[in-house]
């Protein structure tokens, strides 16, 4: 069995508490690796060793630090199959989904970040303003120091580096704390960084649980910054937590996000692209389209054949190449998402296909013991109760007619969240005007989580707190300091 280890000032250590936590195979429910159940201890040595990291790395030019993000970038891909393999054990999801999406966008990651603060196509740089004659002022942008980085199971490496790019690209040092219940892609990135070059100290990865080392992480007054991306409920706990020490939050939240088919859509696109949004990774995207709010007249047509794609996904072992459904993140999450199936079926609402964890039956040997559920639809529940109102996170999803664009637009921001949406029609006009009354981070018309990283990223209301992507994130872990010099 394999036991993780932290990594913190170049080298990987055990935990200075002596304890593990068990790593569970989603597929299988069986124990696969131990993780450090890190402390306050793990967690000051990281930071002491990012301190002192500091001073030498937020010198270096830029160009040389986006050398060294550029070999890692570099080392993913090299790696691309093991990594695959680890993340597809680690979470359940298909490998097809880890090869293709996962991994190749942890590698973007730092390619775009590197590429952001060097070259003509920088969008980082410092100002300067000439008032005429009296005085000019420049802005320098400085890092801030050491950044505090928390990030959840469901797309373990790629949402770890989006965090962990920018950090160090723009001359911070970073701690990170990967999430308990997926650290083996992130265990192996800290390998990659010693390999590419990292300097001691410039990144630490600290495993262990989020009571544990991850409020620890938030905590430390030495740490100025941290960005979290997690549920809404634990976005909150960091708030009023780091909120007294002034620190600099970025919270990416959970969503609760419409889909909104119009009858002018072309339907099968929309179709297509629902199933996507519905059931991609087994649902647990952050992204995922999980209300889905149909104009009445192709209400029919667009249930009847929602349900015949979520029919057809092929339901199996994740590390089997042509499996397109895999198995739920962990146990909690499968009891989660039966819950509120459960839920729906007492408030009468109606299940079209799934509603259940797959029988045994229909899964490989290997896998009978694993965390499965199936791809369910259902139809005819009230917009007001918690299966409509909270993220389940998971392969479920609600259809739901309108008759009019105002009830759409009512409907669909009638949560306590705003991160997502996907709005489909072939209407020019109506696309704008409801992309810009729906209250949501980003809309997407007439698709689904296409993602161009230079521009802003997260979410609005319970959603979350400032943004990332591109000059966001390159604005987010950088201070201006203004020198205004008299001529
Ligand atoms: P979670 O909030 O339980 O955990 C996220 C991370 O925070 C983990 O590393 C965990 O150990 C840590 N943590 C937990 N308690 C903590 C505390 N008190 N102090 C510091 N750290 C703590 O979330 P999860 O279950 O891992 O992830 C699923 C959630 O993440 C969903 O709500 C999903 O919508 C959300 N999510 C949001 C985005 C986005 O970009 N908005 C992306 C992916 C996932």
């Amino acid at each position: 069995m394999d036991m993780l280890a932290n990594f913190i000032n170049g080298r990987t250590v055990p935990p200075v508490g002596g304890s593990y936590l068990d790593n569970i195979e989603p597929a299988t429910g069986r124990v696969y690796a131990r993780v450090p159940d890190s402390t306050a201890g793990d967690v000051n040595a990281a930071v002491a060793a990012a301190r002192a990291a500091f001073p030498a790395w937020s010198t270096l030019p830029a160009a040389e630090r986006s050398r060294l993000l550029l070999r890692l970038a570099d080392l993913i891909d090299a790696n691309l199959d093991r990594l695959a393999r680890a993340e597809s054990i680690d979470t359940g999801k298909p490998i097809a989904l880890a090869r293709s999406l996962d991994i190749p966008r942890a590698a973007a990651n730092f390619r775009f970040f590197a590429s952001a603060v060097v070259g003509a196509a920088s969008q980082f740089h410092d100002t300067m303003l000439d008032d005429g004659g009296q005085a000019f002022n420049y802005t320098l942008r400085r890092p801030r120091g050491v950044a505090g980085l928390i990030s959840p199971w469901n797309l373990p490496l790629y949402l770890l580096t989006w965090k962990v790019a920018p950090a160090l690209a723009t001359g911070n040092t970073a701690v990170a704390k990967p999430s308990e219940v997926t650290p083996v892609t992130a265990s192996m990135l800290g390998e990659l960084a010693a390999e590419a070059g990292l300097p001691p100290g410039v990144l630490n990865i600290v495993h262990g649980s989020g009571a544990g080392a991850g409020a620890a992480l938030v905590q430390h007054p030495e740490v100025p910054t941290i960005s979290f991306t997690g549920s809404t409920a634990v976005g909150r706990w960091i708030a009023q937590a780091a909120g007294p020490m002034f620190k600099r939050l970025s919270l990416e939240l959970g969503g609760k996000n419409p889909y909104l088919v119009f009858a002018d859509a072309d339907m099968g696109a929309a179709l297509d692209t629902a199933v996507r949004a519905a059931f991609s990774n087994q649902g647990q995207i952050c992204l995922c389209g999980s209300r889905m709010l149909i104009e009445r007249p192709a209400y029919d047509r667009f249930l009847t054949g929602l349900v015949e794609r979520a029919k057809s996904l092929r339901i199996g072992d994740p590390l089997d190449p042509a499996t397109q459904h895999g198995a739920i993140t962990s146990r909690v999450q499968l009891d989660k998402i039966d819950s509120y199936v459960r839920l729906a079926r007492e408030l009468g609402g109606t299940i079209h296909c799934g509603g259940t964890p797959v029988d045994p039956a229909w899964l490989p040997e290997r896998s009978r013991a694993g965390f499965f559920y199936s791809p369910t639809v259902i139809s005819g529940l009230p917009a007001d109760c918690r299966v409509e109102q909270e993220e389940v996170f998971g392969p479920v999803v609600t259809v739901s007619p309108f008759d009019s664009e105002a009830e759409a637009v009512t409907r669909a921001n009638c949560t306590p969240y705003g991160l997502a949406a996907s709005l489909w029609t072939r209407d020019l006009s109506r696309a704008h005007r409801v992309a810009a009354a729906l209250e949501s981070g980003i809309v997407w018309v007439n698709c689904w989580m296409l993602r161009d990283l230079r521009t802003p990223f997260g979410g609005v209301k319970q959603s979350g707190l400032g943004r990332e992507g591109g000059a966001e994130a390159l604005r987010f872990f950088t201070e201006p300091r203004n020198v205004c010099v008299r001529l």
